[in-house]
């Protein structure tokens, strides 16, 4: 790896004569990461952890004020997420239990409508502060209609913020034309940055050019001219690297480049095109093999519209859910396990083959079967 020749090398000198100088590592990050999510250059930036910018992000978004003190959000929101916002409520004097307004999907169904979070977010109206939702549900893999809840809820004088930790390199987004205030996501998912690797964040311009929004400041948020001054007051830079506090951690994000420039050389519209085709045919396969069968019978609780989906499909088991989960890991395929009945699939369009579902398909079959025969 170029960055780790150019420690040894060069040592602290790295920050400025490394091939791609430490002191400004993030900076062409920039670029690639806004062609992921659509937005402008100057509103994403590459820095921290997902929940540590989620964090970040509300004290500058969730200044509950008045009767203005709501979170909305799903209540199957990703745990660490739920934590986050039930904090921020915490941290402002708040009781999560009168201010977090949850939405359960309808009785009887496994996704939460949009009609259902757009009818929510009337009739919080005025005492909502903020929509805070998973662009994709980590858990039922639907894909909501962004650009309708965020215009929803800014109709409601709310900000509209999104966790798109499933969705960053999963599905094309235009952040910037869905006027999304503010969104956040992680590179270790779809974005195959490796485990723990730095996250990103958008800001949209609208707020990035206010320099006076308040927000929790460090020194890499400084201007950068100033920045070695070393005065005590802060000027922000104006965008989302406004919002960085400390120096970049080289290594990770020399992972990110690389899995960024992937996405360039293969491009968003050419893997979505594929990713829905290979989801669609992962779908035919499970119709295939679940057709009449009651027992070890299972049912895809992810909405089978593409447009309200990404590679994921969850499939609920209605019993030896667990069995047929470690039977399918031992055979040597990677899906997922969520409590208390879910299997995850997501056959990912940049490594994976309509062979490789084909093959799925068999396996799946044959733990089936032999599931079966040992009743
Ligand atoms: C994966 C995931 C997280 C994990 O947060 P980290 O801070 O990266 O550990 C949080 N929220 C959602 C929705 C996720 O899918």
């Amino acid at each position: 790896m170029q960055e780790l020749d150019d420690w040894a090398r060069l040592g602290v000198e790295g920050h400025f004569h490394a091939k791609h100088p430490w002191y400004a590592y993030h900076e062409p990050l920039m670029e690639p990461l806004a062609r992921v999510v659509g937005a402008r250059p100057n509103e994403v930036v590459a820095m921290n952890g997902l929940t540590t910018n989620l964090h970040l992000l509300m004290v500058s978004f969730f200044r509950p004020s008045g009767k203005r003190t709501k979170i909305l959000c799903e209540a199957k929101a990703f745990p660490s997420d739920r934590y986050a916002l039930d904090s921020q409520l915490i941290h402002h004097g708040l009781d999560p239990s009168e201010h977090l307004v949850a939405l359960e999907p309808r009785e009887g169904e496994h996704c939460l409508r949009n009609e259902d979070v757009l009818e929510a977010i009337a009739e919080h109206s005025d005492t909502l502060a903020l929509v805070m939702i998973g662009g994709v549900n980590y858990y039922t893999g639907q894909f909501f209609d962004i650009p309708r809840i965020t215009a929803a809820a800014h109709e409601v004088g709310a900000i509209a913020g999104w966790d798109l930790a499933h969705a960053a390199g999963n599905i094309p987004l235009k952040l910037h034309d869905w006027d999304v205030d503010f969104a956040a996501w992680c590179s270790y998912k779809y974005l195959n940055s490796g485990p723990g690797s730095v996250a990103g964040i958008f800001v949209n311009d609208r707020h990035g050019r206010n320099i006076d929004l308040p927000r929790f400041s460090g020194w890499w948020g400084h201007d950068k001219a100033e920045r070695f001054e070393m005065r005590p007051e802060f000027k922000a830079i104006p965008g989302a690297e406004g919002w960085q506090l400390s120096n970049a951690p080289v290594f990770s994000m020399a992972v990110h480049r690389v899995a960024l420039d992937m996405f360039d050389e293969a491009g968003m519209p050419s893997l979505r095109a594929k990713s829905e085709q290979l989801t669609a045919f992962l779908e035919f396969v499970l119709g295939d093999i679940g057709a009449g069968n009651e027992r070890g019978g299972f049912e895809v609780i992810t909405p089978s519209n593409a447009d309200q989906r990404g590679c994921q499909l969850s499939v609920l088991m209605h019993g030896h859910g667990k069995e047929l989960f470690e039977q399918l890991t031992a055979s040597g395929v990677v899906v997922d396990w969520r409590e208390p009945n879910v299997i995850r699939m997501a056959p990912v369009p940049l490594y994976n083959s309509y062979e490789d579902v084909f093959e799925f398909g068999v396996v799946l079959r044959e733990a089936i079967e032999r599931n079966k025969q040992e009743v």
